[in-house]
C-alpha cells in the first residue's frame, strides 16, 4: 500500500514537472530549463513505475533500457541538428510502437491467451483508440522520415480517388472499432483492424509533400500523445493519462500555430497535396540576379544605420550561427543597429533558427518576429538574407497562382538593399524560384554561408 503511495506521488510530481516543462517551452529563454524539467520528470515517472510490485522480474526492462538507451544515444551522435525533423519523426515512431505494442499485448493476455476472456466496453474503447492512433503513427512517422531524409521523393504522391479510398479505409477500421466495443472477444477483426491502421499512416502521409512535413510531424505528436493517453486509461495509469493527454493537445495546437504561419488550413495539409507540380503558377520572373562582391556589401553594412539578418536553412546546413553573432558585433562596433528577423518555419524545425542563435549567445532581445520586424524594413538599410529562401519569397504576397500564396514572408524586398548569401542557384524547400534575386536591390552574395561571414566581418573591419 506504501509503495503504491510512493507511485502515486511519484506521478503526481513527474505531472507537475511535465506542465512546469511545458510553460518553459513557451519561450526560447526558459526552454532549456523547460526541457529539463521534462526530462528530470520522465526519470521520476520511470523510477515511479520501477517501484510498481507486479513486476516479478526486471532482466526485460534493463534489456529495454539498454537497447532504447542505446538508439537514443546513436541517433544524437549520428544525427546532425540539420536531421532533426528525420529524428523526431523516429522518435514518434518508437513511442506510438510502444503504445500500440501495449494495446496488442494487453488485448492478447484478457481475450486471447484467457479461455472465455473479455474486457469491459471502457477498456476496449481505450485499447482500440490505443492501437488506432498508436499504428497509424507508427507508419506515417516512419514514412515523414523517409520522405525528409530523402529516401524517395518529397513531392506528394497522388492518384485518382485517394481522399475516397483514405476516407473508406479510416471509416472501415472505426466500424470495426466500435462492433469490438460490443463484442471485444472477435479477435480476428481486432488484428484486421490493427492491419488497417497500420496501412492508414501510409496513406494519410503519402499525399503530403515534404514542405507539410512540420504540420504532420506535430500532428503525429498529437497522435502519439493520445495513443499514449488511451494506453494510460486502458491499464489505469495515470501519469500516461496526463502526459499523453499534455503531448497530444501541445502537439495539435503547434500544427495549428504552423498551418497559420503558413497561412493554410489544417485539411487543405492534410487533403491539399500541396508542393505537387502545378501547370499554372502565374507570371515568371523577370529581370537578372546581380552578383555582389564581399568588399562592396561590407562598405553597403559598415554605413548604415539598421541591418536586419534574416537566417534560413542556409545558415543551419553552414553551422554559420557563430560567424553571424561576430560580423554582428563588428558592426555594432561601428554604431549600427543590429536586429534579427525570425520566421516561424525558416529552418526545418520549428524553432531552428532560435535554437541556433542561442547556441551562438545572440541576445533574444534582439531576435524580431515577423510581424514586428516587417513594419520596420522600410527603414531597414541592408536586408541580409542568410540561407534563407522561401521565407522571403515575395511571390507569396504578390502571386495569388504561387503555391506558397498567402504563406506570410519577412518582407526584406521593402528594405533599401538586400545581399543575399548563398552557394548558388538552388531553390528553397518547396522548389520555387524565387523572384526577390531578380529585384533591383538585390544583391547576390555567392558561397558557403559562413565563409562569406567571415569574409564580411573582415571587410567590415576595414572598411
Ligand atoms: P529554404 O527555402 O529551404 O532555402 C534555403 C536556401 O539556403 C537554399 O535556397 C540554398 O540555396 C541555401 N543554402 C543551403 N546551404 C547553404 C550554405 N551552406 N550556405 C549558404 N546558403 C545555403 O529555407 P528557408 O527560407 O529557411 O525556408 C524554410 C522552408 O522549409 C519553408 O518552405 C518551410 O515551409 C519549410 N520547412 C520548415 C520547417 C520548420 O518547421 N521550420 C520544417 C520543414 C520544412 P543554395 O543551394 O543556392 O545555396
Amino acid at each position: 500500500m506504501n509503495g503504491n503511495y510512493l507511485i502515486e506521488f511519484s506521478y503526481l510530481l513527474a505531472s507537475i514537472l511535465f506542465i512546469y516543462g511545458l510553460k518553459g517551452l513557451s519561450h526560447p529563454k526558459s526552454a532549456r530549463r523547460g526541457m529539463n524539467s521534462a526530462a528530470l520528470g520522465m526519470l521520476v515517472a520511470i523510477v515511479g513505475t520501477l517501484l510498481h510490485h507486479e513486476i516479478i522480474d526486471y532482466t526485460w526492462i534493463i534489456v529495454g533500457l539498454l537497447i532504447g538507451g542505446l538508439i537514443g544515444a546513436a541517433m544524437s551522435i549520428w544525427m546532425p541538428m540539420t536531421a532533426m525533423p528525420q529524428r523526431t519523426a523516429l522518435s514518434h515512431a518508437f513511442g506510438a510502437l510502444a503504445a500500440s505494442l501495449v494495446g496488442i499485448s494487453e488485448y492478447y493476455q484478457h481475450i486471447v491467451a484467457e479461455p472465455n476472456g473479455t474486457v469491459s466496453a471502457f477498456k476496449m474503447t481505450a485499447l482500440g483508440f490505443e492501437v488506432l492512433f498508436g499504428s497509424l503513427t507508427v507508419t506515417g512517422s516512419l514514412l515523414a522520415f523517409v520522405k525528409l531524409q530523402e529516401w524517395m521523393r518529397g513531392t506528394p504522391v497522388t492518384y485518382k480517388g485517394q481522399n475516397i479510398i483514405n476516407v473508406s479505409l479510416f471509416v472501415t477500421a472505426a466500424v470495426i472499432f466500435i462492433y469490438l466495443i460490443y463484442d471485444p472477444t472477435q479477435s480476428t477483426l481486432f488484428y484486421v483492424m490493427v492491419a488497417l491502421s497500420f496501412l492508414f499512416g501510409v496513406l494519410l502521409v503519402l499525399p503530403i509533400g515534404s514542405a507539410d512535413m512540420p504540420v504532420v510531424m506535430s500532428l503525429m505528436n498529437s497522435y502519439a500523445g493520445l495513443a499514449s493517453a488511451a494506453t494510460g486509461f486502458a491499464i489505469g495509469n495515470n501519469v500516461l493519462i496526463i502526459a499523453g493527454t499534455l503531448d497530444g493537445f501541445s502537439g495539435f495546437i503547434l500544427s495549428i500555430l504552423m498551418c497559420k504561419a503558413m497561412n493554410r488550413s489544417v485539411t487543405n495539409v492534410l487533403f491539399g497535396a500541396f508542393g505537387s507540380v502545378s501547370t499554372d503558377t502565374g507570371p515568371g520572373v523577370e529581370g537578372v540576379m546581380r552578383e555582389v562582391g564581399a568588399d562592396d556589401v561590407a562598405v553597403q553594412l559598415a554605413y548604415a544605420r539598421q541591418v536586419v539578418f534574416v537566417p534560413g536553412y542556409g545558415m543551419a546546413t553552414a553551422q554559420a550561427q557563430h560567424a553571424v553573432r561576430e560580423l554582428a558585433e563588428v558592426l555594432e562596433h561601428k554604431g549600427v543597429n543590429v536586429k534579427y528577423a525570425i520566421h516561424p518555419v525558416a529552418g526545418r524545425m520549428p524553432g531552428h533558427m532560435n535554437v541556433l542563435l542561442a547556441e551562438a549567445n545572440v541576445p533574444y532581445s534582439a531576435l524580431y518576429e515577423l510581424e514586428q520586424i516587417n513594419p520596420e524594413m522600410q527603414a531597414t538599410d541592408v536586408a541580409v538574407v542568410i540561407g534563407a529562401n522561401d521565407v522571403v519569397n515575395p511571390d507569396a504576397r504578390d502571386n495569388p497562382k504561387s503555391p506558397i500564396a498567402g504563406m506570410p514572408i519577412i518582407e526584406v524586398d521593402r528594405a533599401h538593399n538586400v545581399v543575399v548569401l548563398k552557394r548558388g542557384k538552388g531553390k528553397g524547400f518547396s522548389g520555387l524560384e524565387n523572384p526577390l534575386f531578380f529585384k533591383p536591390n538585390t544583391g547576390m552574395l555567392y558561397g558557403d554561408a559562413k565563409s562569406s561571414l567571415s569574409k564580411l566581418a573582415q571587410a567590415v573591419q576595414h572598411a
